[in-house]
C-alpha cells in the first residue's frame, strides 16, 4: 500500500484555492501513536478498495507515510518534524491517526501545533447516526450536525503561565499595576485570544458549506453573555460575516420570527448560548444542522454529540485550512489497546470518507457510508459497539476493516 518515494501526482491549488486533483494523487498518512497504527492498518485497505470499485482502477491514492509523535521522536529526536509538516504542504491533502501528549507537562500538543502551523483552521466535525449502533438517547435519528469549530484562537492558543513561574508573576504584576486587577497569588495563567478575521473565516466557511448542501441553518455558539469581548465579539462578527458577504442568501432567526416571508433557498443564522446549546442537543437536535464555535466549546460539544450517535470511536473530524487539509480520527491514542487489534476503525475510516468528499470523489465515500450501514446492520461491531448490543458479532479492528470491504459487493 504504502510506498517509499512519491510515485503520483501532487495535488495543486487554484487561484481561487480549489483543488485540482490528479486520478494519481500522491497523499501522505502518519499512522500515529498507541492504536494510530491499529486503525491504520484496518482503514487504508477500505479507502483502496472503495477507490478501486468506484473507479475500476481509473483512480488511485498513492500513500506516502510521514512521521510523527513518538515513531519520528526515535527516528529524528523531534515529535513534528520540520520535513512532516513540509511534506503535508506540499500534498495538501494528508491523514493521520491520533498522537499522544502528555498532560501538564511542558511539551506542546502536537495535534495543535500541527494546526497551527499548517494553519488549518476549520476543524470539521460531521455528526451523523448510522442506524443499528447503540446510542445512550432515546432518538439518535434525529442527530445530523456538522460542528465547523474555531481551531487556532480561543484558550487553545497556548498562551499560558504556569504558576509560580516568573512570566506568571511578572503578568500578574502588569495586570495589577496598569489594570488594578489582583489575581490570587501563584496563578498560572492563560489567554484567550478571538479575532474578527479568525471568526470570518470560519463562520465563512461554515455558511457556504450549508449553502452547498442546502442545509437550513447555521448557528453560532457562543458563551458571549460571560465573555462578552471574546465569545460575545465571536457572534456579533458572525452575524457580521453573514450580512457583509452572504445578505442576498441567508437571513437571521430573529427576521424569521419578525416574520419575514422570502426564506426559500436561505438559510437562517441564530446564535445559542454554549449551555443551552449542550440541552438543545439533546432535546431538539432536529432544530440545528451546521454549528460554528470556537475553539474550545467546540472541542467539548462535539465530543458530546457523537456519543449521541456510538461514541469516539465513530466520529470522524478534519482540520481544514486554505492551503491543506489534515483528516484525522477525533479520539485519542487509547494507549491500554495499542497492538491489540482491537479498537473501532470507524472513526478513522469516516474521516477517510469525508477526505475523500474533499478530493471531489463523492462516489467512493458513499461507498463507504454504505459498507458501514450494512456491516452495522448486520451485526458486525468492534468491542466498544458490541458491549452495548444483544446478539451483535464481536470482530477485531482489522477484521472489521475487510467486513467493510466484503459488504461493498
Ligand atoms: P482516548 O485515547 O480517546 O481514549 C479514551 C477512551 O475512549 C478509550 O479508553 C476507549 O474507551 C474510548 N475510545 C477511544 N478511541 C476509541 C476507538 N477507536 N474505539 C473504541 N473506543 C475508543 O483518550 P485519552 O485516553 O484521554 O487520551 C490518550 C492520549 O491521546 C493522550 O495523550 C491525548 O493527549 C491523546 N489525544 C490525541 C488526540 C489526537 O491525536 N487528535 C485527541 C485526543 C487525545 P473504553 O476504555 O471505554 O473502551
Amino acid at each position: 500500500m504504502a510506498e517509499t518515494q512519491w510515485s503520483g501526482e501532487w495535488i495543486t491549488l487554484d487561484a481561487q484555492g480549489a483543488l485540482n486533483v490528479p486520478p494519481n494523487p500522491n497523499i501522505a498518512f502518519i499512522e500515529g501513536d498507541g492504536t494510530g497504527p491499529d486503525i491504520w492498518a484496518a482503514t487504508g485497505p477500505v479507502l483502496d478498495a472503495a477507490v478501486l470499485k468506484a473507479y475500476g482502477g481509473k483512480k488511485k491514492i498513492h500513500w506516502f507515510e510521514l512521521f510523527a509523535g513518538e515513531r519520528a521522536m526515535k527516528q529524528t529526536g523531534e515529535p513534528l518534524p520540520a520535513k512532516t509538516i513540509d511534506l503535508i504542504r506540499k500534498c495538501v491533502v494528508a491523514i493521520k491517526g491520533p498522537l499522544t501528549t502528555p498532560v501538564g507537562t511542558g511539551m506542546r500538543s502536537l495535534n495543535v501545533t500541527l494546526r497551527r502551523v499548517l494553519d488549518l483552521y476549520a476543524c470539521i466535525r460531521p455528526v451523523r447516526y448510522i442506524p443499528g449502533i447503540p446510542s445512550p438517547v432515546l432518538h439518535p435519528e434525529r442527530v445530523d450536525m456538522v460542528v465547523y469549530r474555531e481551531n487556532t484562537e480561543d484558550v487553545y492558543a497556548g498562551i499560558e503561565w504556569e504558576s509560580g513561574s516568573e512570566e506568571a508573576e511578572r503578568v500578574s504584576r502588569l495586570l495589577f499595576e496598569n489594570f488594578d486587577i489582583t489575581l490570587p497569588e501563584k496563578s498560572g495563567i492563560g489567554i484567550k485570544p478571538m479575532s474578527p478575521a479568525g471568526t470570518k473565516r470560519l463562520v465563512r466557511r461554515a455558511i457556504a458549506y450549508a449553502l452547498k448542501q442546502r442545509l437550513p441553518s447555521v448557528t453560532l455558539v457562543h458563551k458571549g453573555n460571560i465573555m462578552k469581548y471574546t465569545e460575545g465579539a465571536f457572534r456579533k462578527w458572525g452575524y457580521e460575516l453573514a450580512r457583509e458577504e452572504f445578505s442576498d442568501r441567508t437571513v437571521t432567526e430573529a427576521e424569521v420570527l419578525a416574520g419575514r416571508q422570502d426564506l426559500e433557498g436561505k438559510v437562517v443564522i441564530k446564535d445559542r448560548i454554549a449551555d443551552s446549546m449542550f440541552q438543545q442537543a439533546l432535546l431538539r437536535p432536529e432544530d440545528y444542522s451546521v454549528l460554528a464555535t470556537p475553539n474550545l466549546n467546540g472541542d467539548y460539544l462535539s465530543d458530546a454529540l457523537a456519543a449521541q450517535v456510538g461514541g469516539l470511536g465513530m466520529a470522524p473530524g478534519a482540520n481544514v485550512g486554505d492551503k491543506a487539509a489534515v483528516f484525522e480520527a477525533t479520539h485519542g491514542t487509547a494507549p491500554k489497546y495499542a497492538g491489540l487489534d482491537k479498537i473501532n476503525p470507524g472513526s478513522l475510516i469516516l474521516s477517510g470518507a469525508m477526505m475523500l468528499d474533499h478530493l471531489g470523489w463523492v462516489e467512493a465515500a458513499q461507498l463507504i457510508h454504505q459498507a458501514l450501514e450494512r456491516t452495522i446492520g448486520a451485526g458486525i461491531v468492534t468491542y466498544d459497539l458490541a458491549r452495548q448490543m444483544s446478539g451483535a458479532t464481536e470482530v477485531g479492528c482489522s477484521r472489521f476493516g475487510r467486513a467493510l470491504i466484503e459488504h461493498m459487493d
